[in-house]
Parts: C-alpha cells; sequence; structure tokens
C-alpha cells in the first residue's frame, strides 16, 4: 500500500478550524485528552486479552508512555492498548465519534457567536483533536490487538486532509507523535508534563511513564548519578484508582477531573457520592448527579449506564442494569470484587450480585437526594429543575421506593410564586385542619392552571391545589392516588363538594339522597349538548365562572388528550362534563328564559356560548370557531343597541 490522501469530513474542517485558531489559554488539556483515549483503548485491550491467552499481559505491563525529544521537538503519547485497524482509523479519526466534540459542534450552530470563546474548547473537550491546538503536524502510529494486517501511519497537518501509509510497530497499540507548534516548547518540558499529568491524569489506573532524555552529560551539573545512555524513565501518576482511594484522600479538583471523564460534561458535578457497600456483597462506588442535563438525557439509546469495573479490571463503561432508567443521569463508576472477571455484557442484566448492587445504588442515590432536599434546598431545587421529569418515571417503575419519591417531589401550586415549589410534605403540613385530601390540578402550563375556573371553590375555602404540569405527571398519575393516608384528588375529574366529607361518598344510598333536584334546565341541556359532553350538572367547584367541563372520575381529561395526541397516540372518544354555576347570573337568566318558553332559539345560543368558554377555558379547540364568534359579536352588538 502506498501513500493514500483522505478528505477529512466537512464537520471535522470546521473543527480544526476552530482548535487551531482558537486562543484557548489552557492548551495543555490536549494531553488530558490522549491519555484518557490510551486509557480507554488500555482498558478495552485487557478486556479483550481476559478471553484470549495470547494477549495477555503481566498487569504493570499495561502502560502509557510519554516520551519526549528535545532535538525533534516531538513529544509522543503511546499506549499498548488495543490500537486501531483500518475501518476504525477511518471512523475515529477521520470523523467526529466525541460525543463531547459533537456537542461541542452542535452548540456552535446554535450559537456562532460561541466560535469566537475559547474557553468552550476545554468545557467541551474536543478529543484527540485538541492536539492540533499545540502541533502542527500529529501522526499516528497504531496497530489492532488481534489483527493479523499491518500497522498504520495515519499523518495531517490540521488541514484539509489526512494521508494514511503501512508501516511496521512490533506490537499492537497506539503512538500519537506531536510535532509541536513553534514557541510550545514547554511540552518538551519534564516538569511541565509532570504537572499537567498530575492535575488532569491522577487518576488513570495505569502508568504513565514519562521518559525524558538523559540529562545532557557535557554540563556541569552532574547531580545526576545515572549517566546510561537508556532515557530516564518514571511513574508520574498515583495510579490508585479514584474510587478506591478514600474520600478524605481525594480532592475536590481531582473528583472534577474524574468527572468530567466518566461524564464528558466539562461542568463541575452537582454532587458526589463515594462510598463503599459492604455486607452482601462488596463493591466502591463513585456516583455524580451532574448540574446540567446531557442533550441525550431522553434518548432511549443515549449513553446512561454506568462505568463497570471488577476488581479494577475495566469491564464496560455502559452498564444500563446498575441503575434502574429514572436515574439515568447518574454518572460514575462501580468496582465490584464479587462478580467474575469474564462477565459477558449480555449476563449484566440478569446477574444476582448486580442487582444486589443496584438496590443498594438507588437506596443511596435516593437518600443522598433526600437529604440534599433538607439540607441544601437551593442545590435540590436546581436539580429537580434538571432532572426532575426523569426522577418523575420512577413513580411509575419503581413501586418498591414509591414512597421515597413522593417525598423527593416538588410541584408548582396555588400558593407558589415564580419558580417556587412546595413538596407533598409540606402540603400537608399547611393543609387547613377542614381539608381532607390533597388536590390536583392537571394544566399545559402554570399560567393555564392559575386561570382555570374549577380553582374557584378553592380559593374561597383557602384550599391549595398543586399543579401538575410536566406532561409526565398526567402519565405517572394513575400510580400515584396517596401520599401516605391522604388521598390525591384531580379536581378536573368525578364529582366534587368540598362540603362533604369525602369518607361518606362511598355510600350509594347517601348519593342517592343527596341527589340535586331535577331541573327542567339540565335536562334541556343535556339533550340539547348530547352530541358534545357526556352530562350536564350544577356544580360545587364554581363561584365566579359560569361553567368548566370536568372528567368522569376515571375519565381522561383535557391534558391527557392533549399528551396522547402530540405522542401521536389514537385518543379513544371521550365526551366530558359540563358543569354550570347555579348561582351565576348567565344560568339564572336562562332559567327564566327556559321556565317562559323552552322552545326559545337564544336558549340553544347561550347553551352554545358556555360550552364553547368552557372549552377555551381549558385550552381545547372549539367545534365551530366561528358560529362562537357570530354568537359573541350579536351579544355584544345587542348590548351596544341596548346602550344607546
Ligand atoms: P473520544 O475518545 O472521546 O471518543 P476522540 O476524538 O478523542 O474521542 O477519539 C475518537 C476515537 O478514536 C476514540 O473513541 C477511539 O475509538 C479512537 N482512539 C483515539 N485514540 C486512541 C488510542 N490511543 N487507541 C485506540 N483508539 C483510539
Amino acid at each position: 500500500m502506498t501513500t493514500e490522501t483522505h478528505a477529512f469530513k466537512t464537520e471535522v474542517r470546521r473543527l480544526l478550524d476552530l482548535v487551531i485558531h482558537s486562543l484557548y489559554s489552557k492548551k495543555e488539556i490536549f494531553l488530558r485528552e490522549l491519555i484518557s483515549n490510551a486509557s480507554d483503548a488500555l482498558d478495552r485491550a485487557r478486556f479483550e486479552s481476559l478471553t484470549d491467552k495470547e494477549h495477555q499481559k503481566a498487569e504493570e505491563d499495561w502502560k502509557v508512555r510519554i516520551r519526549i525529544d528535545k532535538e525533534a521537538r516531538t513529544l509522543v503519547v503511546s499506549d499498548n492498548g488495543v490500537g486501531m485497524n483500518r475501518q476504525e482509523i477511518e471512523d475515529n479519526i477521520g470523523t467526529i465519534a466525541n460525543s463531547g466534540t459533537k456537542r461541542f459542534l452542535d452548540s456552535l450552530s446554535a450559537h456562532p457567536e460561541n466560535a469566537s470563546k475559547p474557553e468552550l474548547i476545554g468545557q467541551f473537550g474536543v478529543g484527540f483533536y485538541a492536539s492540533f491546538m499545540v502541533a502542527d503536524k500529529v501522526e499516528v502510529i497504531t496497530r489492532r490487538l488481534g489483527s493479523l494486517d499491518p500497522a498504520l501511519k495515519w499523518s495531517s497537518h490540521g488541514e484539509d486532509a489526512y494521508t494514511l501509509e503501512e508501516t511496521d510497530r512490533a506490537e499492537a497499540g497506539t503512538d500519537v507523535i506531536l510535532h509541536l507548534r513553534e514557541g510550545l516548547d514547554e511540552y518538551l518540558d519534564g516538569w511541565r508534563i509532570r504537572s499537567i499529568v498530575k492535575q488532569y491524569s491522577d487518576y488513570i489506573a495505569y502508568p504513565v511513564v514519562l521518559e525524558t532524555p538523559k540529562p545532557d552529560v557535557d554540563t556541569e551539573d552532574d547531580s545526576s548519578a545515572d549517566e546510561g545512555e537508556a532515557p530516564k524513565e518514571e511513574i508520574i501518576n498515583s495510579r490508585k484508582a479514584i474510587w478506591k482511594k478514600s474520600p478524605s484522600e481525594v480532592s475536590e479538583e481531582a473528583y472534577k477531573e474524574f468527572y468530567h471523564h466518566v461524564s464528558h460534561d466539562f461542568g463541575e458535578p452537582g454532587k458526589t457520592i463515594h462510598y463503599a457497600g459492604e455486607g452482601v456483597t462488596e463493591f466502591k462506588a463513585l456516583l455524580f448527579i451532574p448540574k446540567q442535563a446531557p442533550m441525550d438525557l431522553y434518548m432511549r439509546e443515549g449513553h446512561h449506564g454506568i462505568h463497570l469495573y471488577v476488581r479494577n479490571v475495566f469491564i464496560t463503561d455502559d452498564c444500563k442494569a446498575l441503575l434502574p432508567e429514572y436515574l439515568r443521569f447518574i454518572k460514575g463508576v462501580v468496582d465490584s470484587s464479587d462478580l467474575p472477571l469474564n462477565v459477558s455484557r449480555e449476563m449484566l442484566q440478569d446477574d444476582a450480585i448486580i442487582r444486589k448492587i443496584r438496590k443498594n445504588l438507588v437506596a443511596k442515590v435516593l437518600k443522598t437526594l433526600s437529604e440534599m432536599k433538607e439540607k441544601h434546598v437551593e442545590d435540590y431545587r436546581a436539580f429537580f429543575k434538571a432532572f426532575g421529569p426523569v426522577l418523575k418515571e420512577g413513580l411509575h417503575a419503581d413501586i418498591e421506593n414509591k414512597d421515597k419519591l413522593l417525598d423527593l417531589m416538588l410541584y408548582p401550586s396555588t400558593r407558589t410564586e415564580g419558580d417556587d415549589w412546595v413538596s407533598f410534605r409540606d402540603y400537608v403540613d399547611r393543609m387547613p385542619a377542614a381539608q381532607k385530601e390533597i388536590y390536583v390540578l392537571t394544566a399545559d402550563s402554570v399560567q393555564a392552571a392559575k386561570a382555570s375556573p374549577l380553582l374557584e371553590v378553592f380559593k374561597t375555602h383557602d384550599y391549595e391545589v398543586l399543579f401538575w404540569v410536566d406532561p409526565i405527571d398526567e402519565w405517572v398519575g394513575s400510580a400515584v392516588t396517596t401520599y401516605g393516608e391522604k388521598t390525591i384528588r384531580h379536581i378536573d375529574r368525578g364529582e366534587l363538594d368540598l362540603d362533604k366529607d369525602p369518607a361518606e361518598e362511598k355510600s350509594e344510598e347517601k348519593k342517592q339522597e343527596d341527589k340535586e333536584p331535577a331541573s327542567p334546565l339540565l335536562d334541556w341541556m343535556k339533550t340539547m349538548l348530547s352530541g358534545e359532553v357526556k352530562d350536564v350538572r350544577f356544580s360545587h367547584r364554581l363561584v365566579d365562572s359560569p361553567c368548566c367541563l370536568v372528567a368522569d372520575e376515571h375519565g381522561m381529561n383535557a391534558t391527557m388528550e392533549r399528551v396522547m395526541k402530540a405522542m401521536g397516540q389514537e385518543v379513544p372518544e371521550s365526551k366530558r362534563i359540563l358543569e354550570v354555576n347555579p348561582n351565576h347570573p348567565v344560568v339564572a337568566v336562562m332559567q327564566s328564559l327556559h321556565s317562559e318558553n323552552a322552545e326559545n332559539p337564544e336558549l340553544k345560543d347561550y347553551a352554545d356560548l358556555l360550552l364553547g368558554q368552557a372549552l377555551l377555558m381549558e385550552g381545547s379547540p372549539l367545534k365551530d370557531p366561528a358560529r362562537f364568534s357570530r354568537l359573541v359579536s350579536s351579544l355584544m352588538a345587542a348590548r351596544s343597541s341596548e346602550r344607546s
């Protein structure tokens, strides 16, 4: 194979252009990115070698090497990891594979002004391509583990193209050779490299070996006793996997660096959970609750797993079995002492040890969240804003922990202002003595909820109503029917009479006794509107408004209908109940019109107007907007002719 030239994909060219011209002051992060790639490659090689005796190595032989050559002005980062074959090179370093890098680019398309903000490079981390911040030529020599194909050399100046040719490499692994740009000799300095590695890559489980050229024998300085030909070699990272250390040994800075490594989020973790599980099964866990939701949070195929190690050996960076889906925002690592090393990724889902660890992790995470909610209110609210909708999935999915989860929920209510929320506990604690149940209104937004006529009677009783305005609230609603001893009642469903004790409602006889006296107007309206509503009845929930629509006790309300439609689901035809306020002047007018002459055509107009208003109030479309508008206009015209 001769030298081939391949053009970079457009997105790579764009990225390289930004990286090269960026004035980002912390160019040293390129080393963090390269060491992280080398460590991943070692993880994978070590994992593959578990089932392949031929490629096994002594523990201490898996290494990252950094070689400084002052004369050639090169810095080389090598590993004896998996390496890459031809296809992998093309897929990985000719396109953009890294999710962090993708996000970086996405953020640039959304906000082009960010192209001039070099600090974003550090925040997102642009992976391998960060090399071009410090090098004007990068060569990658790589050989795939377990392949008979020759090694390959990739080379590029970071412009439009890269070249590819065959070469030799004694064993599997990768060398990344950076030809440093003018003026960047600091990266040829052993001290500088040591301090960068200490800062960014100390936790890497493999030894990072720094090879510096032997000291110059011609200098006066003969402090170095060792004057052999071989370069000096030293391990410059502490190697101890950060999760194996005791929390008191780990600095905030080190946690943060590790968080970047596992999450590809270059912000700060919101909360760090570092502990050892003991008892039934032993493991170490280092988990992070991020501050911001990642872009793939709602994607089924998103990268939501925990990194799993078994006795320090990397197994997978995407173990979804370790946490339930509703905690998929948690990032981190679990290292088990009890799983067998050859555990297959497919087996993890059903493994009894994994299930025990999972149970323990869930309890720990929920406990941490609960403490955060009690002690760091602001932090918890920020957390809930980002991840509340995901956590709510647990109300449906994790019956065992439902009570704990209910205590973690926050909702806006008739008493909260702005971004404020209330928990079930606080709601119950401030309930007036006469109030027996917890009241909930589902709506599309807090604004829509606050305007609902359904709230009127609660205002007069001074009862608080919780607003469920997340689409997910409606979904989990069927699983959430009580909080402690209290029933959760949806105020837009079923019959509601605050002056009646709900406990009594159960008796059918009682219901019969309480039945409203027959009303000729209601009977007439029922027949008139039978195509559109299921029933017409007098309301106990209205004070100022003339009417509203409510669902049956188990029927579907307007919000649920909209959620289902938005999801492309078939919505079963469900008619709601029109409630009219017997104390409203409009209804009084209708009563007298009806008793004078039940055939009066104006009555039909009134009935249609009432129904139209009720539909508008709950945010539903009108069946015949033109007729509604005509009726309103003629009313207005009649009114103005009265005045003149
Ligand atoms: P990331 O490492 O975040 O995925 P990079 O742009 O740094 O993104 O690297 C892209 C891909 O190139 C990696 O996912 C990996 O598959 C491959 N790669 C990079 N460096 C190495 C290496 N030293 N050994 C093997 N593969 C590598």
